[in-house]
């Protein structure tokens, strides 16, 4: 499952979520191996060092665009200049979203419910509506949503955010069979639990923190973003040509 190391020459990446942990890592891999990329986030500043990362590693400039994915004239505007500025996008990761404090399911809040649904669900789905025309219109493209172990089998005190990964994987299927007569390939990706930020945060407020964390990893350990990101570059690459509406679960043995 490796990618050629310039196997995106001459390609273009689009990430959401790049201005920290899995999209960042994965925004720096597709630059890495030869692409021009689009980095969508709220955080400007987060972007800013994502940038900064992707031109110290290889001297390439990133288009940085500011962007709630909740917000459907943000993401409109946001992927219609990466095609006005690159010319197409030919590989997405529509990856932003947010964690869910700990709590029983009738403990969650209406407007939590809607947070957690709105970014993490309804925000796949408006970057998929924005961006699927354009490749249509290029004559074909590849994208991969990001859901979660949680979205392939339930987690105790994650209603919201499981409900949400759960439909990622039931919008990329079905979205994935809409699109692939139009070549236009469409997958899911569920990680296990992964050093970042949104982890860090979560540990925090979880019994059994970090250590627990770990501790629900058979592998022994958590998993590094790039390990992720190497995973979205091989379901974008031509190695992946013949797969489209699966769901790729890459989690340490977590849900197994
Ligand atoms: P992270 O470090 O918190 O990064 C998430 C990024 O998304 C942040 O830069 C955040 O910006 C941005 N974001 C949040 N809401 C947004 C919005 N409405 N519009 C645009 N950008 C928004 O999290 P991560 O761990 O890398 O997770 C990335 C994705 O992987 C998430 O969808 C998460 O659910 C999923 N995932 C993560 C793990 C894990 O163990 N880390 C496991 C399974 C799935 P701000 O910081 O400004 O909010």
């Amino acid at each position: 499952m490796t990618v050629p190391p310039e196997g995106y020459n001459g390609k273009v990446a689009f990430v959401t979520g790049a201005a920290s942990g899995i999209g960042r890592a994965t925004a720096l891999a597709f630059a890495r191996a030869g692409a021009q990329v689009a980095l969508a986030d709220l955080s400007a500043d987060g972007l800013k060092e994502t940038t900064r990362l992707i031109a110290a590693d290889g001297g390439r400039q990133a288009l940085a665009l500011t962007c709630d994915v909740t917000n459907e004239q943000d993401v409109k505007a946001a992927v219609d200049k990466a095609v006005e500025d690159f010319g197409r996008i030919d590989a997405v990761f529509n990856n932003a979203g947010i964690e869910q404090p700990v709590k029983p399911a009738t403990d969650i809040s209406k407007d939590e419910w809607d947070r957690i649904i709105g970014v993490s669900l309804t925000g796949v789905f408006l970057c998929l509506k924005a961006q699927i025309p354009h490749m249509v219109r290029q004559g074909g493209g590849a994208i991969v949503n990001v859901s979660s172990g949680a979205g392939v089998k339930g987690f105790q005190g994650q209603a919201a955010y499981a409900a949400a990964k759960h439909g990622v994987i039931g919008l990329t299927k079905s979205a994935a069979l809409d699109y692939a007569a139009d070549n236009v390939r469409i997958n899911a990706i569920c990680p296990g639990i992964i050093d970042t930020e949104m982890i860090r945060r979560f540990g925090d407020t979880r019994p059994g923190g970090r250590e627990g964390l770990i501790a629900d990893e058979p592998i022994g350990r958590l998993g590094k973003p790039e390990e992720i990101a190497s995973a979205v570059l091989w379901l974008c690459s031509d190695g992946g040509a013949f797969t489209t509406g699966t769901a790729l679960v890459v989690d340490g043995g977590q849900t197994t």
